[in-house]
């Protein structure tokens, strides 16, 4: 039976959307062929959908957790409830007060008022936390991050200690690449720096409030069903108005718009501020790793069309020893691994692995990588590929 918290949590996830979604940004929305659900398996409500070129999620099954948000790739989703940069300002806050300390409680483990919130940031959920807050936090001179949670095992969100546990693995992995510890601790109670002052006080009063509260969110869910359904209507509307999906997608030079792969810059910045990494291999959700088949691969140059981030590409440098075969050029830190390079390969002949060299990573130099030259006719793809860049 859920708890009055579980009901409060639930009836404040009806009002409002969590996730705000950038469609250009998804790689299922750019080309048909993408395989990439990543977000809608991370999701534990089944409230995304994908498919014929959109995507999309219902807001009235959305549960606010934010699972999905650190499983895109491409950072096509966006946490807006809060938004990162609040709980980046109040962990800058909480910290010095919580003595080094970083503190982030999940809404349900706050909602239990055990917790001092002058000392701690809050999210709906700690599967709402992605890589590269855990790693800003810890090369931001944090001495420990405290993730407090409200007891996933019966939380009825708690499919999402996956997302926590990809998040912090992915961040300690990142950290030990660069030879710095990860200062991550899951546990159930708030660090002694965080606790209510007088936590049996602050309980008597939460409980005299509660009832009220849930009384009141009772209304307040109906008038939300309305204005959701007001909502609904004029998103219809809207969706009718919306520029075609060409429209959307195309830069004005005609060539699909870029996408600037920000969070893997950002987390490469934050550790690189702290040194060199050690130059063995990291798996990471952050990043890919490229490798083409030159036997199989017909150099139709599809999968540089593909490539949102630029991350493979052209490459300019000739073998006039060996004119039946050329380079494409790629650059691991542009990498997302969205997989779309292979996905759209016609020969299989690409492989997009979650297994990077660190040291490729911070290399300014792209990887050359040899494929065969196209020599009658030339490719199709290639010739779109010039017009488009031309
Ligand atoms: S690119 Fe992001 S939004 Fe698109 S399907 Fe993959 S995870 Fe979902
Ligand atoms: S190289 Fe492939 S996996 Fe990497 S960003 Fe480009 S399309 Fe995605």
């Amino acid at each position: 039976m859920p708890s009055i918290a579980d009901i409060v949590s639930f009836a404040e996830s009806l009002s409002t959307g969590a996730v705000e979604l950038v469609p250009s940004r998804c790689v299922a929305v750019r080309n048909r062929n993408a395989t990439c659900r990543r977000c809608a398996e991370a999701c534990l409500a089944d409230a995304i959908a994908i498919g014929g070129n959109e995507l999309a999620i219902d807001a009235a099954v959305c549960v606010n957790c934010g699972a999905c948000i650190g499983a895109c790739p491409n950072s096509a989703l966006v946490g807006t409830k809060p938004l990162s940069q609040d709980v980046g300002l109040k962990l800058a806050r909480t910290t010095p007060a919580c003595d080094g300390m970083a503190v982030i409680a999940c809404a349900r483990k706050a909602a239990r008022k055990v917790g001092d919130p002058e000392r701690f940031a809050e999210v709906p959920c700690l599967g709402r936390l992605t890589e590269e807050a855990l790693v800003s936090l810890a090369v931001g001179g944090a001495t420990a991050v405290a993730l407090v949670d409200g007891d996933c095992a019966t939380c009825r969100y708690g499919e999402a200690e996956a997302a926590i546990d990809a998040a912090v693995e992915g961040a300690g992995a990142l950290l030990a690449a660069w030879g710095l510890p990860a200062p991550f601790e899951r546990r159930q109670g708030f660090p002694s720096c965080a606790r209510a002052a007088d936590e049996r006080a602050v309980r008597a009063a939460e409980r005299r409030g509660l009832f009220t509260r849930a009384g009141g969110y009772a209304k307040s869910v109906a008038r939300t069903a309305a204005e959701q359904a007001i909502d609904d209507m004029l998103d219809q509307s809207k969706q009718r108005t919306m520029a075609t999906l060409r429209d959307r997608m195309l830069a004005p030079g005609g060539a699909a718009a870029p996408i600037e792969a920000a969070r893997n810059l950002e987390v490469l910045d934050a550790l690189c501020a702290h040194g060199e990494p050690d130059g063995r291999p990291v798996t990471t959700r952050l990043f890919g790793s490229v490798s083409i088949d030159a036997e199989s691969c017909t150099g139709c140059d599809v999968c540089l069309m593909a490539c949102p981030t630029g991350a493979l590409r052209r490459c300019e440098v000739e073998r006039p020893e060996d004119p039946q075969r050329q380079y494409v050029e790629f650059q691991a830190a542009d990498c997302t691994g969205c997989g779309l390079c292979a996905d759209v390969c016609l020969r299989s002949s690409v492989t997009v692995s979650p297994t990077v060299s660190t040291a490729e990573l911070v290399d300014l130099e792209p990887r050359l990588i040899e494929i065969p030259r196209q020599l009658r006719g030339g490719s199709l793809f290639r010739k779109v590929y010039d017009a488009k860049r031309s």
